[in-house]
């Protein structure tokens, strides 16, 4: 239902919580956020109900992380539990998922998946989008260890990007990467994303009234595009024809 992103120099939770508070008018069941810390270690806290609950379960590691991703749930497919609250784990926990929308494949994507190996966890149509970036990473990866930082990312672009080409339905995707700490992928395809430019540091959000306050600079993501978002850089792709030039907007608020 709503998603929320930030890297920089500040705690990520900061915005994460108060980011996933400014999307509460648009209703939702449960939330989470998944922090990281430079050393690529992800921490992930869940609950159902209040954003106040989530923030009385925040550990001192969870935050620490000046990268995360944060999501409040109107659950579609399965229950609005713990386990089903986003973020979702792909692979051994190399990816880490929040997504808006609905998956409409994803039961095949499953079956192929877990006679692949991929063990679930939740009932979501979300599971399976981690697991197939997981699974696409691997795909893309066997060399990655030997590039540097902007080829490493070229990997994540070509695994996220072969991943939703599979997928039928709607989505607003952020990602996190265990073994390249530091970025976040985002991708859409009918639910809407924004980038925050601020400086040295980048906010992301499914809508633009967590921005308010933090900066005026906005991106506005289209369809099939997807977002290669680091504290000091915002690279944008279309996930067929490649980069695409963005435009940097004048965000007008209220606040
Ligand atoms: N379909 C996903 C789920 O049920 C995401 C729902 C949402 O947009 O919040 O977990």
């Amino acid at each position: 239902c709503g998603i929320v992103g930030y890297v920089g120099p500040s705690a990520a939770s900061t915005f994460l919580l108060d980011g996933l508070r400014r999307l509460e008018y648009r209703g939702y069941d449960s939330a989470g956020i998944a922090t990281q810390l430079a050393s690529g270690a992800i921490s992930l806290t869940k609950a159902v109900g209040r954003i106040d609950n989530l923030a009385a379960k925040l550990q001192p590691a969870t935050s620490s992380g000046q990268i995360g991703i944060g999501h409040t749930r109107w659950a579609t497919h399965g229950k609005p539990t713990e386990v089903n609250a986003h973020p979702h784990l792909g692979g051994e926990g190399e990816v880490v998922v929040v997504h808006n929308g609905v998956i409409e494949n994803y039961a095949a994507l499953r079956e192929h998946l877990e006679a692949d190996g991929y063990r679930f966890v939740s009932s979501t149509d979300t599971e399976s989008v981690a697991h197939l970036i997981a699974y696409c990473l691997k795909q893309a990866e066997p060399h990655a260890k030997r590039l540097n930082e902007k080829h490493r990312h070229g990997i994540l672009v070509e695994a996220v990007s072969q991943a939703v080409r599979q997928l039928r339905g709607t989505y607003g995707l952020a990602i996190l990467f265990r073994d390249y700490p530091g970025v976040i992928i985002a991708a859409r395809q009918g639910s809407p994303l924004v980038v925050g430019v601020g400086s040295g540091e980048h906010f992301l959000a499914s809508d633009a009234s967590p921005l308010a306050g933090r900066t005026d600079k906005i991106v506005y993501l289209a369809d099939h595009q997807l977002a290669i978002i680091t504290a000091d850089s915002l690279q944008v792709e279309h996930r067929e024809t490649g980069h695409v030039q963005h435009a940097i907007q004048a965000l007008e608020i209220e606040n």
